[in-house]
């Protein structure tokens, strides 16, 4: 830990983290999303001391728990291509470790909670459009069966941040919010980076052998290869989340190698994008000029970081261990490919491995590129075809273009809802929930919760409410940038 104390901004050297006091919110303080799966199933927490003023204060960072040292944590990152230096918690604060019941450890962590040394030119601050975004999305993605930080609860007071507001270049007063949230781990790629690029080798191997200890332990401390395996995991478990991402239409929207978490969760949830329209062009973020992280471009991206990575690792690698983690690194590619090839198999309902499977998926692909389709509804709607209406070649539930006969093999087989979800997090549905919000109203933020939580059921609400649809007309030039 950083022996300065002090939450001015400056560079760091030599530590992992700094501590670091959150600045409270200013008070009203209002509680106005919680998880209860969090809450009651991981936190082993009663649902109701979420009600109380204990809780409020505890979950924006005006209060501390009972022995917490608060810390901010120093990484660096590649961010669109380059190395950009220090970067680190510039507006959360770690709590601490919290074991449950069943023995696991997650680590607390307070998001929009006031400036650390990292904070460079920023307010500490996050918004409620964004604190709202990451609440619904990483809850969201957990029940998508996709590995993801969580979030405990969201918390929004009067105290005003300035915001740029990107699309017509002005700035305006937003409510600041505090979300608390939670993962195994928060390392990132970013904070190996940093370590080797100043040439901290020494506290490199110690971080690297906590991390190994903490959240590797298949790994032995004595084994010689032991950050070789390390490297080998990462990459393997890089690759299946970023399958996972694909097979749901979910665009990350900055894939910086500070967003990248070593423990290959989804971490950092900013200008993400679920997918409509079938577009492997598909750029969640309007800040993001070039597409280098368009949703095509996400698992070469993918590759990438892990280069990052094994150059951070070059100091406590041996020549020889080195050669091996880029024969590793040549992996990547397959155990991409073939994991995605698996998922959208079980996507379709295709058992038993045919030939033609990849010619099918590939086709069913180009057709729904061709055609726009909407990416989720179209392997919904082809999981909820009965047998009924296959018999009589009844299709009329389906994307109107995709009344093929190929489609129709295909259909036979596509009988699993359990992998293809219904309700995903569009943009319009956070941005309409997002809206009321903005004028108290925060019924909306919990109905999307709710509903999320079981994006595989069909529910009446979500009908409705249209989730299961097109976007509406006033939500087509709806657009989203890294403004938080
Ligand atoms: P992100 O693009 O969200 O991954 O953020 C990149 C870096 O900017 C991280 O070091 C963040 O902590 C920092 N950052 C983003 N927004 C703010 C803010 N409002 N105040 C301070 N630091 C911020
Ligand atoms: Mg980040
Ligand atoms: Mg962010």
């Amino acid at each position: 830990v950083d022996v300065v104390d002090g939450n001015f901004v400056r560079t760091v050297k030599n530590c992992i983290f700094s501590k670091s006091i959150p600045t409270p919110l200013k008070a009203p303080l209002r509680l106005v999303a919680v998880s209860k799966d969090v809450i009651e199933g991981v936190l082993d927490l009663d649902l109701s001391v979420t009600q109380s003023d204990h809780f409020l204060h505890f979950a924006s960072g005006g209060k501390l728990p009972p022995g917490s040292v608060p810390l901010a944590h120093r990484y660096g990152g590649h961010q669109f291509g380059y190395w950009a230096g220090q970067l680190g918690d510039g507006r959360a604060h770690l709590l601490g470790q919290y074991t449950n019941r069943k023995g696991e450890t997650w680590e607390l962590q307070l998001k929009g909670s006031g400036k650390t040394p990292y904070s460079r030119s920023g307010d500490g601050r996050a918004v409620l459009r964004s604190s709202v975004r990451e609440f619904l999305c990483s809850e969201a993605m957990h029940f998508l069966g996709i590995p993801t930080s969580r979030a405990a609860s969201l918390i929004i007071s009067e105290e005003q941040v300035w915001r740029d507001q990107f699309y017509n270049g002005s700035v305006k007063k937003e409510r600041g919010a505090v979300v608390l949230r939670l993962a195994k781990s928060w390392f990132r790629i970013g904070s190996l980076e940093i370590l080797t690029q100043s040439e901290e080798i020494n506290l490199l191997r110690k971080l690297l052998n906590f991390i190994i200890k903490e959240h590797f332990s298949f790994i032995s401390s004595d084994d010689p290869d032991r950050y070789l395996v390390f490297f080998s995991t990462v990459v393997n478990k890089t690759a299946e989340l970023i399958a996972l991402w694909m097979s749901v239409g979910f665009a990350h929207g900055v894939c910086n190698t500070d967003n990248f978490s070593l423990l290959s969760i989804t971490i950092d949830y900013g200008p993400f994008g679920f997918m409509e329209s079938y577009n492997p062009s598909f750029i969640p973020n309007t800040s993001d000029d070039e597409g280098r992280y368009s949703i095509g471009a996400q698992a070469s991206v993918g590759l990438f970081n892990l280069e990052k990575l094994l150059q951070a690792l070059g100091p406590v690698l041996t020549k020889k261990q080195q050669h091996q983690a880029k024969m590793e690194l040549e992996a990547y590619n397959i155990i991409y490919q073939m994991r995605v090839h698996q998922l959208f198999r079980a996507k379709l309902g295709l058992l038993g491995e045919e030939d033609d499977d990849a010619y099918c998926i590939a086709f069913l692909l180009k057709m729904m590129e061709e055609t726009q389709s909407d990416f989720t509804m179209t392997f919904r709607q082809l999981s909820e075809v009965s047998p009924k209406q296959l018999h009589n070649r009844d299709f009329s539930q389906v994307e109107p273009n995709l009344h093929c006969l190929t489609c129709y093999s295909l259909l036979i087989m596509a009988i699993y809802q359990d992998v293809n979800p219904r309700y995903v997090l569009r943009n319009w549905m956070a941005e309409s929930a997002i809206r009321k919000a903005e004028n108290n109203d925060f019924s909306e933020v919990e109905l999307l919760h709710r509903i999320l939580s079981f994006p595989f059921v069909t529910q009446e609400t979500a009908e409705e409410a249209g989730y299961a649809a097109r976007p509406p007309q006033w939500a087509q030039e709806l657009k989203v940038s890294c403004s938080s």
